[in-house]
């Protein structure tokens, strides 16, 4: 496995290679949802192609009250985990190395990000698309891979490859999970015993929501009280938000239909995880 952390140095390493290059960018602190898109990586790659993993904690994506300073960095864990994973390639860049210090262009997707978590933390899909497209010039994959644990970041992604005419494909992963239901996030280690335990409300309240609209005859206002509900019975959590919206377009809907999307970011302390499922 080879580790680049300058532009240069591993634009150099990928122009000349003729073989189909598959991009998985994440913030490191990697876990199963993580190794899951590196083996689909590989799956688009094939054997002879190149698995890249970028590992940057972006600092235009999180808000100045954030946890960007104590986001979790495990150098040598992560190094551990993509070569038992079989990554080619990790780009681990300095923010110095990304950003010139008098930066002034950015890339700000302006229909998608106006809801949920682009509502609750403003600036954070214009950090994620520069830094995206910044990574789709710099490495010029054939394809990159996204979780549907950030659904919407997954819709944003799709609408600037569509509208900024980048010729790559975007696979889609879903949501890992740990045994009890929990999504796999970086963030989980944040969680006290107690936190992690009553988190699982999270997914069991999407389930029961799909569930009540299964069943027949519930309207967006039952699906949100009932997950409203059910969050509520966790006494250390605090909705952030709870959204039915379009799966395409992402604004918010009042009636379930075909391509109904549910969405909740829940906060344990400071500890804010997101979910969603598919109400159809
Ligand atoms: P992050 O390191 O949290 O920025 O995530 C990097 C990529 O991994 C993103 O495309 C996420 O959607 C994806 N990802 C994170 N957690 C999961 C999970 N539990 N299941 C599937 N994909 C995930």
């Amino acid at each position: 496995m080879e580790s680049f952390t300058t532009v240069a140095a591993v634009r150099a390493r990928f122009e000349p290679c003729t073989t189909r290059k598959v991009l998985v960018p994440t913030m490191g602190a990697l876990h199963r949802g993580h190794v899951r898109l590196i083996e689909l990586a590989r799956q688009a790659a094939g054997e002879d192609g190149l698995v890249c993993v970028s590992i940057f904690v972006n600092p235009l994506q999180f808000g100045p009250d954030s946890d960007f300073a104590k986001y979790p960095r495990h150098e040598s864990a992560d190094n551990d985990l993509c070569r038992d994973a079989g990554v080619d390639i990790i780009f681990r860049p300095s923010a110095e190395e990304m950003y010139c210090a008098d930066r002034s262009v950015f890339v700000e997707e302006t229909s998608l990000s106006e809801t949920l978590c682009g509502k609750s933390r403003p600036g954070h899909f214009r950090g994620v698309c520069t830094v995206v497209t910044k990574l789709f010039h710099i490495l010029s994959p054939d394809a990159a891979v996204f979780g549907e644990k950030d659904f919407q970041q997954l819709a944003i992604i799709r609408r600037l490859v569509r509208d900024l005419d980048f010729s790559l494909e975007i696979i889609a992963v879903p949501t890992v999970r740990e045994q009890d239901g929990l999504a796999c996030s970086s963030r989980n280690q944040y969680l006290t015993t107690d936190e992690k335990r009553q988190a699982v409300v999270l997914q069991k309240s999407l389930l029961a929501a799909k569930q009540l609209v299964e069943a027949g005859g519930a309207s967006a206002a039952d699906v949100r009280a009932k997950v409203h509900q059910m969050v509520s019975a966790a006494p250390l959590a605090r909705v952030d938000y709870v959204e039915l919206v379009d799966a395409e377009t992402l604004q918010p809907i009042d009636s379930i239909g075909a391509n109904s999307l549910l969405a909740l970011a829940i906060f344990f302390g400071n500890t804010r995880l997101i979910d969603n499922v598919r109400l159809t």
